[in-house]
């Protein structure tokens, strides 16, 4: 029987590529998106037609209810859940921080942070042995602007993902004796349409020269390292962090 993983976020982008890539490694794949309801059929439909299992749902993670309903729908057409990676996040126009008012700030941190909180949650209550599961892993896609800071650009996502670093390292703790791993990818620079989000979809061509390795990254070099942490080769890797940015 395939392992069951959740990639919130899956219809683009890095979410995307781990979906595509956790069905190549034999998981059941549920995509979660929020609108583009085309692409996250494309994801499952490469997915079916590779010999994979795969379904979409649509979700709005920052809302408790559409979170319900997700897990819900994995039992249901999945069965048993064994993984989460948490990667849908957003980020706003390119803006100081005295530029920002709350309702960006609301946004921004209920699709980050408390989006991740109650996917994790669910995971958890499905998954600990606690609960009368069997155990499994979560991957929550943090950023390197956690520690950078994004000064000039957004502020509020980076901080937002320094709370995603604090749940990775208290969840870790606080599950790993009920058989569930936590762990977290910080990527830096990945070619996706995040950046056009900002406001400047050719960002990475500007920045570029200044990482280290010289190039922006693919979606699928973060999805990697996000299917190393959830296989059983990273079982004693919890509460840790991949930097996947070029060394910057
Ligand atoms: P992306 O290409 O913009 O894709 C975002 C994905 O998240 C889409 O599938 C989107 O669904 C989904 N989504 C957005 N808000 C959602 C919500 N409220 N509920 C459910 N799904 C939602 O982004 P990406 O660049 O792949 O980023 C993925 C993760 O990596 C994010 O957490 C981001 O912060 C992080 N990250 C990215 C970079 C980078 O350079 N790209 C660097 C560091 C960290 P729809 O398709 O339906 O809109």
């Amino acid at each position: 029987m395939a392992e069951v993983v959740v990639v919130t976020g899956g219809s683009r982008g890095i979410g995307a590529a781990t979906a595509r890539l956790a069905a190549e490694r034999g998981y059941a794949v549920c995509v979660n998106y929020l609108y583009n309801q085309e692409a996250a059929h494309e994801v499952v439909d490469s997915i079916i037609q590779a010999g994979g299992r795969a379904i979409a749902v649509a979700a709005d993670i920052s809302l408790e209810d559409d979170v319900l309903h997700l897990f819900q729908t994995v039992d249901e057409k999945l069965g048993r859940l064994m993984a989460l990676v948490n990667n849908a996040g957003i980020l706003e126009q390119q803006r100081r921080v005295d530029e920002l008012d709350a309702a960006r700030l609301n946004r921004v941190f209920a699709a980050n942070v408390t989006g991740s909180f109650l996917c994790a949650r669910e995971a958890v209550k499905r998954m600990s042995t606690k609960y009368g599961g069997v155990g499994g892993a979560i991957v929550n896609v943090s950023s390197v602007a956690a520690r950078l800071g994004s000064p000039g650009e957004y502020v509020d996502y980076a901080a937002s993902k320094g709370a995603i670093d604090s749940l990775t390292i208290g969840l870790a703790k606080e599950v790993a004796a009920e058989g569930i791993r936590v762990n977290g990818v910080r990527p830096g620079f990945i070619y996706t349409d995040i950046h056009a989000s900002g406001g400047e979809p050719d960002r990475i061509e500007r920045i570029k020269s200044a990482v280290p390795i010289q190039r922006g990254g693919q979606a699928v070099e973060v999805a990697q390292a996000i299917l190393w942490l959830l296989s059983a080769e990273a079982s004693y890797t919890t509460g840790s962090f991949i930097d996947i940015a070029g060394g910057k």
